[in-house]
């Protein structure tokens, strides 16, 4: 989206925000869809962010309830949400020293379950070599490199990650953050999906269910990926495809809405309003069609 664009959708966020329409329309989308789970995607948590992100988790916490992956796979199986609101995914993309300093003590005070997506490359990066690591792979890191502590390391460590799998879930986001362009080799996907689950699951000693696609741009699904992610066996899989998982839904297409944690609560409620799946409903179809999905 252009700069002109998103400061435009803001402007109407606020608009929409102060004239009251947005609450209503998350409310109503609530109601219309309380027995369902909503998964929202976001990527840098520098303490710049953490009043931000605080504020969302009280929001969260007034209109929704914690999903465990548990909780997605009794969901999955029996379409059935049994707690009072909506579930909401909070998931974490890139494999972040930021996520580990910052968003997991606040998702612990809050009562949510973080859901960590890895790179497994990045992680065994040197320190020094991440920044270029980032630059080369379109890794997002915020305001990471202002903060002191962030300068001297961007991806959170073996020994961190370790410690989320305790109480939170991790799953692959490939070995090299890599976009799965239809350009790539077969044998180069393989090893970004097989390898990375490999990797994981020697490095945590736990399952590694879940798979998140890298980038979510038109251009970076296909349909020998899709095929692969299921083969390496991995049951769920995390698309970027805005609207929310409804009962029956196919769990290698589950769809999440990008909510970054230095926004504001009304540009929050924009895009958990339903206008942001209305406008996202044509790539839901594309992405369904390359990855195969039975649902869009
Ligand atoms: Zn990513």
């Amino acid at each position: 989206m252009s700069q002109g664009h998103t400061q435009l959708k803001w402007r109407l966020a606020r608009m929409l925000n102060l004239t009251g329409v947005s609450p209503l329309l998350v409310a109503a989308e609530n109601w219309r869809h309380r027995g369902s789970i909503r998964a929202i995607n976001c990527h840098a948590t520098p303490a710049a962010y953490r009043d931000t992100f605080e504020r969302q988790l009280e929001y969260f916490q007034q209109h929704y309830c914690d999903c465990t992956l548990d909780d997605l796979t009794a969901f999955m199986n029996t379409g059935r949400w049994d707690k009072p609101k909506p579930g909401l995914i909070i998931t974490f993309d890139d494999g972040l020293a930021s996520n580990y300093r910052v968003a997991r003590y606040l998702l612990e005070q809050y009562g949510f379950t973080g859901w960590f997506f890895l790179p497994t490359q990045f992680l065994s990066t040197p320190p020094s070599e991440q920044p270029e690591f980032c630059e080369d792979h379109i890794i997002y890191v915020g305001h990471e490199l202002r903060d002191p502590e962030a300068r001297e390391r961007l991806a959170m460590t073996w020994d961190e990650a370790r410690t989320l799998a305790r109480k939170h879930v991790i799953g692959s986001h490939t070995r090299w953050h890599c976009r799965m362009l239809p350009s790539l080799p077969e044998e180069r996907l393989r090893d970004e999906i097989f390898s990375s689950r490999r990797i994981l699951e020697e490095q945590l000693g736990v399952p590694i269910r879940v798979y998140c696609w890298v980038g979510g741009e038109a251009g970076t699904y296909n349909p020998t990926a899709a095929r692969l992610i299921r083969e390496a066996g991995y049951e769920f899989a995390f698309v970027t495809t805005s609207a929310p998982i409804l009962p029956g839904h196919d769990p290698y297409q589950l769809h999440r809405t990008n909510v970054e944690p230095n926004w504001e609560i009304d540009q929050v409620r924009f895009q958990l309003s339903g206008l942001v799946d209305f406008l996202h409903r044509k790539k839901r179809r594309e992405v369904a069609s390359l990855t195969g999905s039975r649902s869009s």
